[in-house]
Parts: C-alpha cells; sequence; structure tokens
C-alpha cells in the first residue's frame, strides 16, 4: 500500500505541530509507524491522501455512530452555517438539544453545553466541589476524563500508549486531590472513602471503561458505587463522553440501570462537531453561574452548527431499531474476529459493549487497568499494521475501543473478518 503523500504530508506537519498531530492519540508512534493523512470519508469508510481506502472502526474516536457524512447530519449543519456560525448569544437549537438529552439520559434534570469532553468533566467536578463543599475525587485507574490537571493521574490509553502516567507540568499539589482506585474493585473504592471521611466531592467513572480498551463493569460494581455515594453524600459522577447515546440511546446508565447524580457527555451529541455537556440533578446544577455561584463559560459554547449536528444525529439514533441493528452487526464483527484468532491458534480476549469492542493480546481476563496493561503490545502492533494493509483502519493503540456504526454493512464486516483471519495466521 503506497502511503507517500501522508509520508510527505507527516514529514511537514512536525515542523509545524509538535509531533505532527494535534492530538497524541493520533500518532502511530506506539504501533510503530506514521499516521495517515485523511482527505475524506463517507459512511463506513475513510480515504487518506494516497487515494487507499479503509473500513473504518475509530470513527473519529466514538462521535461517528451513523457513519460519515450521513446526509441528514450533513443537511443540517449546511442549512444552519447560511445563518450565522456563532452569536456568543442564545438560540432556540440550544433548549431543542438540550431537552433531547434530558429526555434521553435518566440523571440529567438540567444540561449546560460545552465544547469537549474535557470542559465536561472538569466542570462537571468543580460543580461537584462547590455544591458539596468538599476537595478530594476519586477516579479510577486506567479511565480517561480528558486532560485537565487534576484528571491526568492514572489516566488510560494516551497516557499508557506512551508512558507518561503522569504529565510533566502539572503540579504536585493539583494532583493530590485526586484519589486513585482500581476499576471493578469496590473494595479499593470502600478503603479510599473509609480513610479520607467526608472529604471526597465525587467519584467519577467511565461506566463502560473505554480507555483502556473495553472493559465492561462487573455485575454489582456500578450498583456498589451509587450505593456508597448515596451513604456518604459524595456525588457519582458518569463519564459517558463516549458511552452515552453509544451503548444505548440513554448511555450505560439506561443500560445497566444505574442512575447517577451527574453526567458528562460528548462525542455522540456533536454529531462530529466539537461538543461537550455535563448534566444532572437540578439541585446541583443550580449552583452553576448564573443562577449559583460556580463559575463556568464558553465563547462557543451551545455553537449552532454543533447543535444541528447532535440533534440531527440523535434524530437518526432514536429510529426504531436502531440499537438493536447496530448490536447485531457489532456482535458479528467481535465475534468473527474472536473466531479467527482463535482458528489461528493466538491468544485473545475480546469484551464487548453494544456497539464497543476490543481485542485484547492476553490469555487472560481482563476487568481493571493492571489486567490490561498484561497485553503483548508489540504483536498488537504487528497486527495493526497487517490490518491497515487489508484496508482495515483500526486505533493505532491496544488499549483503545473499536467502534462500530450504523453504516457499517454486512459485506463490511465480512470483509474485516477475512483481513483479521489473514492478520493472525501471519503473525501467529
Ligand atoms: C474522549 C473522552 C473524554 C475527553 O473528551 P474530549 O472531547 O477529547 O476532550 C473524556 N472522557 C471520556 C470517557 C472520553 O472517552
Amino acid at each position: 500500500m503506497n502511503h507517500q503523500r501522508s509520508s510527505m504530508l507527516f514529514h511537514q506537519a512536525k515542523n509545524s505541530i509538535p509531533g505532527g498531530v494535534n492530538s497524541p492519540v493520533r500518532a502511530f508512534k506506539s504501533v510503530g509507524a506514521d499516521p495517515l493523512f485523511i482527505k475524506k470519508a463517507s459512511g463506513p469508510y475513510i480515504y487518506d491522501e494516497d487515494d487507499n481506502s479503509f473500513v473504518d472502526y475509530v470513527g473519529s474516536w466514538g462521535p461517528m455512530i451513523v457513519g460519515h457524512c450521513h446526509p441528514d447530519v450533513v443537511a443540517a449543519v449546511k442549512q444552519t452555517v447560511d445563518n450565522g456560525a456563532s452569536f456568543g448569544a442564545p438560540t432556540e437549537r440550544e433548549i431543542t438539544l438540550a431537552d433531547m438529552v434530558i429526555d434521553a439520559v435518566p440523571s440529567i434534570e438540567m444540561v449546560r453545553m460545552v465544547s469537549s469532553g474535557t470542559e465536561a468533566t472538569m466542570s462537571a467536578i468543580r460543580l461537584a466541589r462547590g455544591y458539596t463543599g468538599r476537595d478530594n475525587i476519586i477516579k479510577f485507574s486506567g479511565c480517561y476524563h480528558g486532560h485537565a490537571d487534576a484528571l491526568l493521574v492514572k489516566a488510560g490509553s494516551g497516557a499508557a500508549t506512551f508512558g507518561v502516567p503522569d504529565s510533566p507540568g502539572v503540579p504536585a499539589d493539583f494532583a493530590k486531590h485526586t484519589l486513585t482506585a482500581e476499576y471493578n474493585s469496590l473494595d479499593s473504592v470502600k478503603a479510599l472513602v473509609a480513610s479520607n471521611k467526608n472529604s471526597i466531592a465525587c467519584i467519577i467513572v467511565e461506566p463502560v471503561a473505554g480507555n483502556m480498551g473495553t472493559v465492561p463493569p462487573q455485575e454489582g460494581f456500578l450498583e456498589g458505587l451509587r450505593e456508597m455515594c448515596s451513604n456518604e453524600g459524595i456525588v457519582l459522577i458518569f463519564d459517558e463522553v463516549m458511552s452515552g447515546f453509544r451503548v444505548a440511546y440513554g448511555g450505560a446508565q439506561e443500560l445497566y440501570g444505574v442512575t447517577p447524580d451527574m453526567t458528562t457527555l460528548g462525542k455522540i451529541i456533536g454529531g462530529g462537531l466539537p461538543v461537550g455537556a455535563f448534566g444532572g440533578k437540578r439541585e446541583i446544577m443550580e449552583k452553576l453561574s448564573p443562577s449559583g455561584g460556580v463559575y463556568q463559560a464558553g465563547t462557543l459554547s451551545g455553537n449552532p452548527l454543533a447543535m444541528s449536528a447532535g440533534i440531527a444525529t440523535l434524530n437518526i439514533l432514536k429510529q426504531p431499531g436502531f440499537y438493536q441493528k447496530l448490536e447485531d452487526k457489532s456482535r458479528a464483527v467481535a465475534e468473527g474476529i474472536a473466531k479467527a484468532a482463535k482458528d489461528a491458534g493466538f491468544p485473545l480476549y475480546s469484551t464487548r459493549v453494544g456497539s464497543m469492542f476490543c481485542a485484547f493480546f492476553t490469555k487472560g481476563e481482563v476487568r481493571d487497568w493492571p489486567s490490561a496493561a498484561q497485553c503483548d503490545t508489540k504483536a498488537f502492533a504487528k497486527y495493526f499494521l497487517a490490518m491497515l494493509d487489508e484496508g482495515i483502519y483500526l486505533a493505532p493503540s491496544q488499549f483503545e475501543t473499536a467502534f462500530v456504526s450504523a453504516a457499517h454493512s454486512e459485506a463490511d464486516i465480512e470483509k474485516t473478518i477475512v483481513a483479521a483471519a489473514r492478520a493472525f495466521k501471519q503473525i501467529a
């Protein structure tokens, strides 16, 4: 496969952009290659600058659940931009999307729009602290909640991939209020809560961990967190930036029937444009400026183009049978890859929740960050490159989730499974 133009552009990019990319996970560093530069996309396919086409399982890292360039989304954005891209004043569309989010997500009674998932989580935590008057927070090893200072502690894929669990530039003082527990271990949370009585403002968790590969919550884990938070006056925050509108229309909280106090969203609700949101109980949300004292703001928050893309996307997701069809496709591709590995005698641990899935290159069960970290990342790198050569575009790291979209056809899935079978044979 010819990557000449991508290589040339990457060479050029490194001159003017640190590492040649505007977000570290885009670099192919951990798989020992150069990133492809993308020219365009359509449905389940992306096309690089050398005119190679790929079946895409990155989906812009989650947002493209209806596929690239869905005609409804494209039309909505085009129509909106004709009337102005941003006003810095309220618009009707913001109410429309807010009401759609409130209708969909069980925990959300009020919601504020921001421009990224990072903003959503950092603002949600500030609000939880303001609401409780407490400073400490608990997060889980391997969970990623954006790149705010206090959250760059044991933060999953990007950090794990590049071996910087704690980033330089984050003062120890800023991170000292962040306590880290082990995913799927209620005991590890209990111990932290017991030794920090009445000082924990919130527990923030990915209800389906998607930034250390895909790690589902074990039975009782989310329920246990809910109970502990209720007993201790701790705000439970589900970071559903990835899982929201992905694993079900109402997110993981709908799927598992556990309702947090606050929820952060992003990715899908922007339909591919920059968006984040945080919401929750009215009593908490009303503490936010200007109705309350906790400050949070944004020049482009609730941006008309992003609202339009989000509304158009959610309208597609609302159609009857959408998630069932996506479930069937996702099962087919995840099980197909797992079977191909087995047939090739290749050790693999497969996980999937709805249209999020991961093939972990390890024999053992993956339930948390220490077990995910056992994976053979060198073998994964070989697999990734072999798949790329077959025209299958996966995320360039073992510790990422693959995303299936409604646009993936049976033929695309069949092609993916055949490619995987060849890739496993090649590297076994
Ligand atoms: C992607 C992601 C974020 C960060 O969102 P950005 O828009 O990249 O800032 C936060 N939390 C989770 C769970 C995510 O997957």
